[in-house]
């Protein structure tokens, strides 16, 4: 037997270092924190100390980590078959995930695709929507564009970096990249110049109306993150921008992709963010929270409009040719289904409501703070945006923390201090805890937020006196 001992939790930190490239993460400043194991809506790190996971484990975790049925129905899938190809094969557990989704998304989802992550689901009805207009029964051949929005994230393959508008992201890439039309982000913060609050729904819609008016017939399809733009720093939607987008849509023949990635499976409350507008898409993006966040699974809806217009004979080759090999994965399938039993045992969505609520109690406190531009909240998506001053001359009227002080990180390492593990999109907090978390936990999270804030900008005030 080889004699195996088991690293040492500074061995792991120096390895992470050493040979571990994150995502998304800046290795120079890199600090790590290794985790172990987990419990419900708490992380246990190399060293057994416990945070409580405040963003879901990058917004996918729901009903808590290592909840005893989504374990057993794994190991109980894992004893059958741990991967079926979707390619020409199928297998129990895919077959009723595709049934329940059609069952519970909005009216006219009527086929599931599934690959393995929100990326490749957004890639895919990319895709579908231009072949349609190639194969519909009234082709459109012309009908190659696409319009997204400033700010939007789909994810980061090329095509979706592509309709994404989150500069720091996405610029670089340029050489790489399709042009969209863009439309500027649909935001309630900051309000445009010459625009009141109750004009804003009018004045978005009247900029998309105009850009289908004068591109409509090459224009593909609409794709837009219904309600919220999450990784722009939770950016909200002013009410009825949603269904109006939907209507304009229709009337000039424009498929609407919906990317529910983020605001899918809860997250606003409903089960999904179209639903809060009776919206019902032509194409739906589904993934990081459909497993529960135990495993890569996604999937894009489709209305049978679409999927039709991809039926023929071998040799017409009107085939959609497409595919991962881990699309539909037994193992995923299986937890994704007891992810969709719980939401009905535990009736997470219900007892969500009263947690969304205290949320707001919370957020509201937080919200008179000197260094707290703009609070926004959506069920259960918050940002909080941190100002150096709140007058100034951006146009919420406020002065921005330069990027460079790293503001978000500073207060995110403050609050681990506070035993609560949140992750910042650049001068936003971002709380979007587990929906099964507890409202003693909750009250944790945003005491540490609110302690935190105050903190680390009390000390940059302080140290700005001192240099002067
Ligand atoms: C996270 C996210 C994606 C990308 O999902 P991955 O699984 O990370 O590829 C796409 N769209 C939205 C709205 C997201 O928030």
């Amino acid at each position: 037997m080889s004699e195996t001992k088991a690293p040492s939790a500074e061995q792991l930190r120096d390895w992470d270092r050493q040979y571990h490239w994150h995502p998304f993460t800046q290795m120079q400043e890199y600090e790590p924190l290794v985790i172990q194991s987990a419990e419900g809506c708490r992380l246990i790190d190399v060293d057994g100390r416990e945070f409580i996971d405040g963003v879901s484990s990058l917004w996918c975790n729901v009903h808590g980590h290592r909840h005893p049925k989504l374990n057993a129905a794994i190991r109980e899938q894992l004893d059958k078959v741990a991967h079926v190809t979707s390619l020409g094969l199928s297998n129990p557990v895919v077959i009723e995930l595709a049934k329940r989704l059609v069952e519970i998304t909005p009216d006219g989802l009527d086929y599931a695709f599934f690959s393995d992550s929100g990326a490749s689901a957004v890639e895919v009805a990319v895709k579908m929507a231009l072949q349609y207009w190639q194969q519909c029964e009234n082709p459109k051949p012309k009908k190659k564009r696409y319009i997204s929005f400033g700010q939007a994230y789909h994810g980061d393959t090329i095509g979706m970096v592509s309709l994404g508008g989150v500069p720091r992201f996405h610029e670089i890439y340029g050489p790489l990249l399709f042009e969209p039309i863009r439309l500027p982000s649909p935001a309630t913060y900051p309000l445009p110049e010459g625009v009141t609050k109750e004009q804003l729904t009018q004045h978005y819609l009247g900029q998309l109306e105009k850009v289908l008016e004068e591109h409509h017939e090459e224009i593909a399809a609409l794709i837009i993150e219904p309600l919220v733009q999450g990784a722009a720093g939770m950016v909200m939607q002013p009410d009825g921008y949603l269904s109006g987008v939907r209507e304009l849509t229709k009337r000039y023949d424009v498929l609407m992709i919906a990317d529910e990635v983020a605001v899918g499976m809860g997250r606003t409350g409903r089960m999904f963010a179209c639903e809060n507008e009776d919206v019902h898409p032509d194409l739906m993006c589904i993934a990081k929270g459909l497993t529960g966040g135990y495993l890569p699974v996604s999937a894009t809806m489709a209305s049978c409009e679409i999927y039709d217009a991809f039926l023929g004979s071998h040799g017409e080759s009107r085939t959609f040719f497409h595919g991962h090999t881990y699309a539909g994965n037994p193992l995923g399938c299986a937890v994704a289904l007891a992810s969709l039993d719980l939401f009905e045992e535990e009736k997470t969505l219900e007892n969500l409501q009263p947690k969304i609520s205290r949320l707001s109690e919370h957020l509201e406190q937080i919200a008179g703070h000197p260094h707290v531009g703009d609070i926004r909240q959506r069920g259960f998506m918050v940002g909080i945006e941190l100002v150096a001053s709140k007058s100034g001359e951006d146009a919420g009227g406020h002065t921005p923390y330069p990027w460079e002080l790293g503001i978000g990180n500073q207060v995110c390492r403050k609050i681990l201090e506070h035993g609560v593990w949140l992750r910042p999109l650049g001068n936003v907090i971002v709380i979007m805890p587990p929906l099964a978390i507890s409202m003693e936990e909750l009250d944790c999270i945003c005491k540490a937020a609110r302690d935190a804030i105050h903190e680390v900008t009390s000390e940059i005030e302080d140290s700005a006196r001192v240099d002067a």
